[in-house]
């Protein structure tokens, strides 16, 4: 359906948990506390808004969370939402952690892609970033996930911290169909105290490496990520720039978290509670009725560039980035 500002809104990002096997520096503070289980909504839950938002027009999902692959069966709700008539596509976001020994089930179940999240080719520095010294899984992951036939990209938050990766990091486009994109980090929790690097001197960089990287008009995917290519490499380099190149005129999405807050944009906190209103007894005309409303109502824009109009202060872990 469309917004009062004309956008097309087609696309769902769903967070699954608040949960997660990482700790990525900006992303989630130490000493967070999970929210019950109970809290969270139930895949029936999930399910039944998917199946509602799809007779609004929003028939692409994404899962994210946290991390969607620590939540027990995502195979199974995966299987649910791609067997709802009139989806179009159901994709994931993850860590990478647990995906290797997954993605054959979940490409089974229904999924067709996946992004996978990788900030450093160096070990240490992976654990240093992560927490966790568990690079040598996320690779695994990669290549696992293209055996079973997903179409792969790989997401870098751009910090100071990793600048002297993203050549090596850019290389995995190399020899394999795999996008690899680089992130503005975005002043969202945690990630507002964090150190980003400008695209602008990460384009440098690559172009350094390759000279002949240059722009293309190519929509790969459901997201704001312009694309470049180049003959030295199979897979394109994607820029996602949400601080410096606003695309709120082309955003197409709106988010659910785990606790079922419908969120029409992340820079505010502003969203409905449709937790309380699934277990509040409302029928799938109201649960219709008040969603339509919300994307109707979606804001025109961000504000990430003014620090001080940011009303979203939740970590990035607890929205579903
Ligand atoms: N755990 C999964 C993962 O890491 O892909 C899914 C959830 S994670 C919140 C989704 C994406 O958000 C990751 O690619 C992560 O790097 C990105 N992210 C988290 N905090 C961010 C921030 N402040 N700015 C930009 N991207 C951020
Ligand atoms: Fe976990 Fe993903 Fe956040 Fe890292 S970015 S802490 S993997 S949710």
């Amino acid at each position: 359906m469309q917004d009062q500002y004309q956008r097309n809104i087609g696309y769902m990002r769903i967070s699954v948990t608040d949960r997660c096997n990482l700790r990525c520096q900006y992303c989630m503070p130490h000493g967070m506390q999970w929210l019950e289980h109970s809290q969270i909504l139930t895949y029936e839950e999930i399910v039944r808004l998917a199946r509602i938002a799809i007779t609004l027009g929003i028939r692409r999902f994404k899962l994210t969370g946290g991390e969607p692959l620590v939540r027990h069966d995502l195979v199974g709700l995966v299987s649910q939402l791609s067997s709802l008539e009139g989806c179009e596509q159901v994709t994931l976001t993850s860590n990478g952690i647990l995906l290797a020994e997954q993605a054959e089930a979940l490409a089974q179940a229904g999924l067709q892609a996946v992004n996978i999240s990788l900030d450093t080719l160096d070990r240490a520095q992976y654990k240093a970033i992560t927490g966790q010294d568990a690079l040598d899984k996320v690779l695994e992951s990669i290549q696992a996930s293209l055996q079973a036939g997903l179409k792969v990209k790989i997401n870098t938050v751009l910090l100071q911290e990793n600048e002297s990766q993203l050549v090596r990091l850019a290389s995995l486009a190399q020899n394999q169909p795999v996008d690899v994109r680089f992130i503005e980090l975005m002043p969202i929790g945690s990630g507002a105290q964090g150190r980003g690097l400008s695209p602008h001197k990460a384009r440098k960089r690559l172009k350094q490496h390759w000279p002949d990287l240059a722009d293309v008009q190519e929509k790969r995917g459901n997201g704001p990520a312009h694309y470049q290519a180049s003959a030295g490499l199979q897979g394109r380099i994607g820029w996602i720039e949400a601080v410096s190149h606003t695309f709120c005129n082309e955003c197409n999405r709106i988010r659910l978290t785990s606790t079922g807050q419908l969120k029409p944009c992340l820079c505010y906190e502003h969203g409905m509670d449709f937790r309380a209103l699934l277990r509040g007894g409302a029928s799938d005309e109201e649960l219709a009725a008040q969603m339509r409303q919300l994307i109707f109502e979606k804001p025109k824009a961000h504000c990430f560039e003014d620090a001080g109009q940011i009303t979203e202060h939740r970590q990035m872990v607890q929205i579903g980035g």
